[in-house]
């Protein structure tokens, strides 16, 4: 790579602005093609597909997808990524790439709910995979779960609903020494706040629906990583045969969300930040997951592994679930929607365990009451407003 975009911002910006390639454009176009032509069949059987850059057939690249996997790939300072038509494809990818019959996975009791369900629902029952589930917090749990098949620990550093970390240096480093590959899934940090690949992660993985997007507006994943032939072995093979590859006018969209993903996410940080203090003040409000509180139980953790967070975060309340869920509407709310997902310039309110019992809550570490906010772009005083209004409306 250039020496000059050597800053993650330069990356970020401007990696790929050849303007000499499209008429002196000021942003790269869209490929919107199925296939590439040749002179001749020689030339054609000549192509080297396992050579990053050989453009075919669009199932197995794009030179706008593949624009989007060098920027990525250099935002998490890795050497390959490969770009999949959502999350979940890049994650199945990355589960049936390293994995085989008969394989033993150990993943974070916290991660994805999806995942976790194609790892019990399917891979255990059709594959004969075995699964182990562990806290995180502690790296001789990990360490307790090897068994001789183990080939794979899954991590979710901090996850998404209770926001529990991983010493990520410390299992990449027990794994390693075992023969076991990592992956990890960073979408809540993005490559701005966490670069596991510098920690000894092997595969990191984002869904780009969230924080690389920014918008709302995709579906989309990326799997980034060091080992070159891994990479390789995934992008020839796995995703040409389970067919997930991104679709160019989605590759296009994450480059214009990439180009303000430093200034998004310093921002969705600042509000969440102060959004999650303002919680932590108010009596009716029992518990903040932040990492970014010094009241997180982690929060050393996190200043050892990340810079910084961002504008997701969960409270409980003294409250029945009940009595909340019947709080958060949109009469009541205003900035925030109800919705899932997170990561876009809008804020959003959830509360993802409402429908478990108590006592499945209480294994993930929480209550059935807990609720779910994205802090998005508007600006803390209007988030505060709203959710000072949330609180007036349930003290009643
Ligand atoms: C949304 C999400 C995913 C899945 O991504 P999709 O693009 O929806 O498939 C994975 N991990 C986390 C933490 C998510 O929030």
């Amino acid at each position: 790579m250039e020496e000059w975009l050597m800053d993650d911002r330069l990356v970020a910006t401007h990696l790929g602005d050849t303007y000499e390639n499209y008429l002196g454009a000021v942003v790269p176009p869209v490929f919107l093609n199925s296939l590439h032509v040749f002179p001749s069949v020689e030339d054609y059987y000549n192509a080297d597909r396992l050579q990053e850059g050989t453009y075919i057939y669009g199932r197995s690249g794009n030179p706008t997808v593949h624009l989007v996997e060098r920027k990525i790939a250099a935002l998490e300072h890795g050497v390959r990524a490969l770009c999949f038509a959502s999350g979940m494809a890049a994650a199945s990818t990355a589960v049936l790439a390293v994995c085989k019959a008969g394989s033993h996975v150990i993943c974070v009791r916290n991660a994805y709910g999806p995942l976790k369900e194609f790892l019990s629902n399917y891979c255990v029952p059709q594959l004969g995979m075995e699964v182990s589930y562990v806290s995180g917090e502690d790296v001789g749990e990990f360490e307790e779960q090897m068994r001789p098949n183990t080939r794979l620990i899954i991590l979710e550093s901090p996850s998404s609903i209770v926001f529990s970390l991983q010493d990520i240096r410390a299992v990449a480093q027990l794994a390693r020494s075992r023969g076991v590959r990592t992956y990890i899934d960073n979408s809540y940090c993005s490559p701005v706040f966490q670069k596991p690949l510098e920690l000894g992660v092997d595969l990191v993985m984002h869904t780009m629906s969230k924080y690389l997007g920014g918008h709302s507006d995709i579906i989309g994943g990326v799997l980034v990583s060091r080992d070159e032939e891994l990479m390789c072995k995934i992008s020839a093979d796995i995703r040409e045969w389970l067919g997930g590859i991104l679709g160019p006018m989605e590759g296009w969209l994450v480059l214009r969300g990439l180009r303000t993903l430093h200034v998004r996410m310093a921002q969705h940080q600042q509000n969440a930040q102060a959004v999650a203090e303002f919680l932590e003040r108010h009596p009716l409000v029992k518990r903040v997951h932040y990492p970014g509180l010094q009241s997180h139980p982690q929060h050393e953790l996190m200043m050892r592994q990340q810079s910084g967070n961002s504008g997701l975060l969960s409270f409980e309340l003294d409250l029945p679930a009940e009595k909340v869920a019947a709080s958060v509407n949109q009469e009541v709310f205003r900035i925030f929607k109800v919705g899932v997902s997170w990561g876009g310039f809008e804020s959003l309110v959830t509360m993802p365990f409402y429908k478990l019992s108590p006592q499945q809550a209480e294994q993930l570490g929480t209550t059935p009451g807990i609720v779910r906010i994205h802090c998005g772009l508007e600006g803390a005083e209007h988030q505060i407003e709203d959710l000072n209004r949330f609180l007036e409306h349930l003290s009643r």
